[in-house]
């Protein structure tokens, strides 16, 4: 599971300082030292560490904590709170349009997890009462409207292809049209991931962007890739502009600095957290939560 080795980590350091009874400020800055190389050993963006280290500190060498009685334990309130209000404070839930069907979009590179977590979050909305449609437009990948087709038949939604002769913003304009006819409340459409982020990549996604108007562009992240995830999403955000961040594979041999810094650094929240292969493998990102995992 992501975050193994930062959780011990952190075990280690509060533990001394629980030990510790009263605390000086040497302490307290000893301690935020360890923090600050924990947090970069996970990957987490250098400038993200710094600001969450100087805002702990700000907090922690105040009387507050030096005069408590149980001053390791208000160090580690207050390194659960800021961790918090780092990867966003509240869950940042879905929302949908007023006229159904809602529309939308899921991009990201090839290989992030893209498929399958259209999939996965069609599963969910499914269970939710919801009619969902996919569609696929990647037309690139030769074997991309197959697994779409796979992983629609698993959950038992339906998946809208016109094959890979039609130019993607057209099969999305006409999925919505037979969504309109059959009752399906919900789009969910796969695009075209690429290796790297080009700028054919983002045109196309553009003109689908401005045909269709979805409601949310939903970018799949890969949070094994560390800071490199966080990189993409800032790039996606500023060429298209997102509305959530999905990270898939939280439950490999992550480090997980990219669920620490995606917020912060694209000031666009984490809808989804994916922790598996399976289609049932998706869970609502909650900020408080998921510190509460990484504290231990
Ligand atoms: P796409 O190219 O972005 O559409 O990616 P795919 O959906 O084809 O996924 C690429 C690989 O990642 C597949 O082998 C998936 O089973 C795997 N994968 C996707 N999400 C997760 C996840 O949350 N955890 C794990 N362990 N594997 C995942």
């Amino acid at each position: 599971m992501a975050f193994e080795s930062l959780t011990d980590k952190f075990q280690n350091i509060f533990s001394t300082l629980k030990k510790k009874g009263k605390l000086n400020e040497q302490d307290v800055k000893a301690a935020l030292r360890e923090v600050k190389l924990a947090l970069l050993e996970a990957d987490v963006n250098f400038k993200v560490v710094k600001k969450f280290v100087n805002t702990i500190k700000e907090r922690a060498v105040g009387h507050e904590v030096m005069e408590s009685l149980t001053p390791g334990q208000q160090v580690i309130k207050i390194v659960n709170e800021e961790l918090i209000k780092l990867m966003g404070e509240e869950k940042a839930d879905l929302t949908f349009s007023k006229e159904p069907p809602t529309v939308y979009m899921m991009v990201g590179l090839q290989g992030a997890g893209k498929t399958t977590t259209t999939a996965k979050l069609a599963g969910k909305l499914k269970k939710s009462g919801k009619k969902p449609l996919l569609v696929a437009c990647d037309v690139y990948r030769p074997a991309a409207i197959k697994q779409l087709q796979v992983v629609g038949g698993q959950i038992d939604v339906p998946v809208f292809t016109m094959g890979d002769k039609n130019k993607p913003v057209n099969i999305a304009k006409a999925a919505i049209e037979f969504a309109e006819k059959n009752d399906n409340n919900v789009i969910i459409i796969d695009t075209a991931g690429r290796l790297h982020i080009d700028e054919d990549m983002m045109n196309e996604l553009i003109e689908i962007r401005d045909t269709i108007k979805p409601q949310e562009i939903l970018l799949v992240v890969d949070a094994m890739t560390g800071q490199d995830a966080v990189n993409v999403a800032e790039n996606f955000n500023e060429k298209i502009g997102v509305d959530g961040v999905i990270l898939t594979k939280l439950d490999g041999d992550t480090r997980g600095g990219s669920a620490l810094s995606v917020r912060a650094v694209t000031d666009k929240p984490i809808k989804f957290a994916c922790i598996g292969e399976k289609l049932t493998d998706i869970e609502v990102f909650h900020p408080e939560r998921m510190a509460s995992r990484i504290l231990g």
